[in-house]
């Protein structure tokens, strides 16, 4: 459906989100579970560690032998991480000779450091320097994770720590939301790839690029689709081959008011009576193109580069974040001072400057613009590393206060 009036960007978030809803869980292999998020709570089936062993190389002994130490004890063997104790305890006045993972043998109650002991020439006594007490320097069974134990809750994105706990509990896959692919089309009659020649009137495509590194940025698989011509049919061809292959797409160009952009029709017949286009009270980036077609969602972000990115930001990562199981879908918005006035007219729109955002010695953000500010002037964007949201008004003055929404961390 077309929608001519200008919609407030909550409101098309809305309409985008609720069409993507969280992707079903599925079972992915640790090695492939980075960055994913959890489907379901993580519940211990075994204690980590699973035995008591020892922390320090050392000897194992009875701590109630070493209350008069110095004491002389009798050294009955070595065990090494990763051996079997011996059957027998350990008996009063006895000692073993214990490496740092390996299990405490029945009987001990403690570890000495080999650093406060002296062993005898033949290694068959040991000179235990100081008293030990009960569990020094043993580390008990489930003092990490207990059996039964929530080690994470559902909707944990897992970073390299989390891997660790999953594979210390024996667990080769994790329920999980599965990573998305997602597709990135260009549209343009005037795209050139590369570092081809450009006849006048030609650009390099450099969406493409852009939109395949923010996709792979924010965490997910990016897939090259390639330049489709400004053709109903080309475009149309070009999305559904497109969508037989990913699990969302992303297209930029072709979604404003000009005679070839086709995009927004092809979308729109395409997702059925499913939105469409909409025209998004903000600057850049007001058209925006969406649809579902055959459940796959599609974006059709605008062409002008700064555009396509900051749509990318609003709209198209948050989408995916959802699909993928986050709870927590946008950047982090940080109250910033304004080192220098950031002007605008007043236009029934939210401006969303670009800015370089840097701590300062208050603890508190502040922007200064990062450069020309056109939606072609892709500069800034780049040198940019927050986006000011300046609502409909006059912009803030030098000093004032401005919600800011950094880009990167
Ligand atoms: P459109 O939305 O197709 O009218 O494009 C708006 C502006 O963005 C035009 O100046 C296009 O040349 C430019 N543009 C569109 N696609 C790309 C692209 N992939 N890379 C760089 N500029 C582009
Ligand atoms: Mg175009």
């Amino acid at each position: 459906m077309y929608r001519d009036e200008v919609i407030p960007l909550a409101e098309a978030r809305t309409r985008v989100l609720d069409l993507c809803p969280p992707q079903e869980i599925s079972e992915v292999p640790l090695a492939e579970a980075l960055g994913c998020v959890t489907g379901e709570a993580i519940v211990a089936s075994q204690a980590v560690p699973a035995f008591a062993n020892t922390a320090m190389d050392g000897y194992a002994v009875r701590s109630a032998d070493t209350t008069a130490a110095p004491v002389r004890l009798t050294v009955v063997g070595t065990l090494s991480a990763g051996s079997t104790p011996p059957d027998q305890p350990l008996a009063s006045g006895e000692a073993l000779r214990i490496m740092t993972g390996a299990p405490m043998p029945a009987g001990a109650d403690a570890v000495v450091m080999v650093e406060r002991t002296q062993v005898d020439e033949g290694g068959t006594t040991v000179t235990i320097q100081v008293p030990a007490q009960p569990g020094d320097h043993v580390r008990l069974a489930g003092e990490d994770v207990r059996v039964g134990q929530e080690v994470f809750a559902a909707h944990t994105r897992l970073a390299p720590g989390h891997l660790g706990v999953l594979a210390s509990l024996g667990l080769a896959e994790v329920a999980a939301f599965p990573r998305v692919r997602v597709g990135v089309l260009s549209t343009g009659d005037e795209l050139v790839e590369g570092s081809g020649q450009l006849r006048p009137g030609q650009i390099y495509d450099s969406n493409r690029p852009t939109l395949l590194a923010l996709l792979v940025a924010s965490g997910f698989e990016a897939v090259d689709l390639g330049i489709a011509r400004d053709a109903e049919e080309t475009i149309t061809d070009a999305i559904e081959a497109g969508i037989a292959g990913c699990d969302a797409l992303v297209t930029s160009g072709g979604v404003s008011m000009g005679d070839f952009d086709w995009v927004k029709t092809v979308l729109n017949r395409l997702s059925g009576d499913e939105m469409g286009w909409m025209q998004v009270a903000i600057r850049p980036a007001k058209p925006l193109a969406f649809g579902v077609v055959e459940g796959v969602p599609v974006f059709g972000l605008p062409g002008n580069p700064v555009s396509s990115m900051v749509s990318f930001e609003l709209f198209t990562r948050p989408a995916l974040r959802q699909m993928t199981g986050h709870l927590d879908l946008d950047r982090l918005h940080v109250s910033a001072v304004a080192d220098e006035g950031l002007r605008r007219q007043p236009d029934g729109k939210l401006h969303l400057v670009r800015v370089t955002a840097e701590p300062g010695a208050d603890g508190r953000f502040h922007v200064r613009s990062s450069g020309a500010q056109g939606s072609h002037q892709l500069l800034a964007m780049a040198r940019a590393n927050a986006l000011a949201l300046l609502p409909d008004g006059d912009g803030v003055q030098a000093g004032g206060q401005v919600w800011t929404m950094l880009l990167d961390g």
